[in-house]
């Protein structure tokens, strides 16, 4: 797609010339979910905006780029902000209105697929209470012209996390590592893609979506950036415990069959250890000692139900999983649409 105007020709024989290999400046979008995020929008806006411009005016990013806001259904007036934005800064931004909450993932996806069709170059994705730092955002459009599709943002301290938020992330890092999926350890949505990676996204049909562990499947040419993430700006966290739990299980269940891997093997290991306890029995009995072995029974059954009541509840998990995606429903439901 060109989005070069001729009066910055001499810019592009400056880029042609250049080894990177890009041969005009990147029309960038940047994709925001925003679900009841009415109390920090604005603010948000006013700080994006800014960093736009400066990457438009120093060159850096196509005069076209803009910003994209995915309402991920907010019952509160995020949307009517979104329009009366665009009202006060024009083109630079735009919207995507859901009709439900669809969730964190399925926004941000949506966001990079609208801003796929709309030919953009590269998008960045960031959360909506600036969180992840915009200041990350030249270096990550630098590693881009450098020839990388993907750009993961990634936090080197988390400060301003709560011990517990610290904790349980730190042991669903760990524990996707070893389930054998590759996850990017401290890195949130906030990551750069180039239209190539978009592309091959776009192929990914699972409606069980879990991006942190799909993007690093992909492939292509990938690097880092390393930022601090700051205070949520006002408002407060949408991904309360319930949430975070749904999260990781989504992240687990999609990524690995290990799980159940793991069932077969306590199932095993029980089985052998009745085996064992059958012929301590039989000994005992052949000696005429009669064993009033309640308590080993009890002991036995209720090790044996709780290992039952694990495994149905792994296997169900996938069994749902499958119904969810057999159902092939679309992952969201567009309602309104804003500027692209
Ligand atoms: N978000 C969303 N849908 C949801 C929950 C969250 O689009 O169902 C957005 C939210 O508006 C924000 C981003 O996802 O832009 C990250 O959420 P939040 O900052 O609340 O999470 P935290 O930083 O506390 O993990
Ligand atoms: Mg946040």
């Amino acid at each position: 797609a060109s989005h070069e105007s001729t009066h910055e020709s001499s810019h592009e024989v400056q880029q042609l010339s250049s080894a990177s290999g890009h041969l005009q400046v990147p029309y960038l979008v940047i994709v925001v979910p925003c679900y009841n995020e009415s109390a920090v929008i604005e603010g948000t806006t006013h700080v994006l905006v800014h960093k736009i411009h400066e990457l438009i005016s120093s060159r850096k990013v196509s005069e076209h780029s803009a910003i994209l806001y995915v309402d991920d259904g907010s019952r509160d007036d995020t949307w009517e902000k979104v329009g009366a934005l665009r009202g006060i800064y024009g083109d630079v931004i735009n919207g995507v209105k859901f009709a439900h909450n669809r969730g964190h993932q399925n926004a941000v996806y949506a966001g990079m697929m609208e801003a796929y069709e709309n030919g953009c170059d590269c998008i960045v994705s960031m959360d909506a209470d600036l969180q992840d730092d915009p200041q990350a955002i030249d270096e990550m459009i630098e590693k881009y012209c450098e020839g990388a599709q993907i750009v993961y943002g990634v936090r080197n301290n988390r400060d301003t996390d709560t011990v517990f938020k610290r904790e349980t992330a730190r042991a669903f890092y760990a524990t996707m590592t070893w389930l054998g999926t590759n996850t990017i350890a401290n890195h949130a949505d906030f990551r750069l893609m180039g239209r190539g990676a978009l592309e091959a996204l776009s192929q990914y049909h699972e409606s069980n979506l879990f991006l942190r562990g799909i993007v690093p499947d992909l492939g292509f040419k990938t690097e880092r950036v390393y930022y601090k993430r700051a205070e949520r700006q006002a408002g407060e966290s949408k991904y309360p415990l319930g949430k975070m739990i749904k999260f990781a299980l989504e992240g687990i269940t999609s990524f690995s069959v290990k799980p159940i891997r793991f069932i077969m093997l306590v199932g095993a290991a029980a089985f052998v250890i009745s085996m064992l306890m059958l012929v301590y029995i039989f000994v005992s009995v052949l000696r005429g000692h009669a064993v009033s072995g309640w308590g080993s029974i009890m002991a036995s059954m209720w090790l044996l139900g709780g290992a039952i009541l694990m495994a149905l509840g792994i296997v169900g998990e996938y069994v749902g999983k499958i119904y969810l995606e057999v159902k092939h429903r679309p992952r969201y439901i567009i309602e309104e649409r804003l500027g692209m």
